[in-house]
Parts: C-alpha cells; sequence; structure tokens
C-alpha cells in the first residue's frame, strides 16, 4: 500500500499520526512524509538557517521508519489556498499515487493547519482530471481521506483507532529528532543540551494525547482518526494499520 501523510509543520506528522505511520513502514507499505512549510517561523535565528535545521530533522524523522520525505518548502505562516500551491498538492499526490491520505483535520486550530487540510481534500478530487495538465499520471483510484489528531486534541472526537502500544518508542524517536523544537523559541542554540527526553514538552504532550485515545479501546496507546465522507472517497475495506 502507499501511504501518504502531509502536514502543516515538521513535527505535527509525528505528533498526530507517528505511530500509525511506523506500523504502516513496518508491515512492509510505503510511506511518504510530506511537510508543507518550511519552519522557518521559530526557534528565533537567520530564518533560512532555521529552514535548513527543520528540513533535516524531518528527513532524520522520516529515516527512522523509511519514510520517503517530501518537503515542500512553502514559508511558515506564508500558505495560501491558491491555484498554483494547489497544483504543487496535486503533483505531490500524483506522484505518490497512495491508497491513503492522512492529513490534518479542516477546523484544526492553525491557518496552516486548516489550509493545508482543504489544499488536501481540494488536491484530491483534481488530481483525478484525466486532462489536468500534470508531470504525473492522473491519479483516479477511490482514495480515503483520514484526518488525524487535532491540536492538543480539541474538539476532535476519533470515529477509527490505531494501537500504537507496540511502536511508541519509535513515535517518540521520530518526535525527538525535532530538537530545535525543544529550544526555547526566543533563540536558536546550537549548544542545546536536551533534557531526558520524558521530561520534554513533547513526551508530555504525545503521552497524553495517546493515553488518553488509548483508553478509549482500553490499551495503553492509540491514535485516533476520522474519515473525510464524499464521494470517491468511501471504502469497504480496513485502511488504518
Ligand atoms: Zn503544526
Amino acid at each position: 500500500m502507499n501511504v501518504l501523510a502531509i502536514g502543516a509543520h515538521g513535527d505535527d506528522l509525528e505528533s498526530f499520526c507517528g505511530g500509525t505511520l511506523a506500523l504502516y513502514a513496518q508491515r512492509g507499505d510505503s510511506v511518504t512524509m510530506c511537510v508543507v512549510t518550511d519552519g522557518r517561523g521559530r526557534p528565533k535565528g537567520d530564518p533560512d538557517t532555521i529552514a535548513g535545521i527543520r528540513k533535516a530533522e524531518a528527513e532524520a524523522s522520516a529515516a527512522v521508519i523509511g519514510a520517503r520525505s517530501v518537503w515542500m518548502a512553502i514559508p511558515d505562516g506564508g500558505l495560501w489556498f491558491d491555484e498554483p500551491t494547489r497544483h504543487r498538492f496535486i503533483e505531490v499526490i500524483r506522484e505518490a499515487q497512495p491508497d491513503v491520505i492522512i492529513t490534518h483535520p479542516p477546523d484544526d486550530y492553525h491557518p496552516d493547519h486548516k489550509t493545508t487540510s482543504r489544499l488536501v481534500m481540494d488536491a484530491a478530487q483534481v488530481a483525478r482530471t484525466s486532462n489536468y495538465p500534470s508531470r504525473f499520471e492522473p491519479h483516479r483510484a477511490q482514495v480515503p481521506v483520514a484526518f488525524m489528531e487535532a491540536e492538543r486534541g480539541i474538539d476532535f472526537l476519533p470515529e477509527d483507532y490505531v494501537d500504537i502500544t507496540s511502536v511508541w518508542d519509535t513515535k517518540i524517536k521520530m518526535l525527538t529528532q525535532h530538537v530545535s523544537q525543544m529550544m526555547p523559541p526566543e533563540k536558536y542554540d546550537p549548544a542545546f543540551v536536551m533534557p531526558p527526553v520524558e521530561q520534554t514538552f513533547f513526551y508530555r504532550y504525545a503521552q497524553i494525547v495517546s493515553a488518553f485515545r488509548g483508553l478509549a479501546c482500553s490499551i495503553p496507546y492509540a491514535e485516533g482518526f476520522r474519515w473525510w465522507r464524499a464521494a470517491n472517497r468511501i471504502v469497504t475495506r480496513r485502511v488504518l494499520p
């Protein structure tokens, strides 16, 4: 199976569906982790340098599970719903030829998350169009779009769950590749020493949300999902691992 996960920022995919991506990869599926923005917004420092660091961190995280990393490099906070950007999303989808697409829920908190979600949904539909001008073949398959967890779980009621208990350590290993995001946002510090991982905000956040989702299924850790109910998106088979 080809799995395409599209997150607005480096570390979003790890936070919201990293365990699920690890399970897909573990069972032999081909996983593409696409990050839309270039991360230049944080921590404070030369924006081009920060963007380069964020890209390397995203690649290191993808490498943990052997996923392909796609870096769209749109400036943080500079993501808009327009034709040129939608075209780039269509090309990402057509190139990956996914059997499932995972992205943010449409009403998540950050404009980059919301815009990513809308771009994915619209691009998935247009990617089917036979004569759309593209470098790649049309993507006509019946492809479900899953919405991953919302930021801090707010107003997100999952309708499907994945048991990530067996890959918990892998999810944390992916998250902790994003060292720059564990620094104080006031200044990039190349000499920053990571505290023990259990003391980081990343770990606490992931543990609380994953344990809460796991509680619904009476297991230690889970990730929750919702599905986009629309034509060409509904299938009768189990798609999640
Ligand atoms: Zn984000």
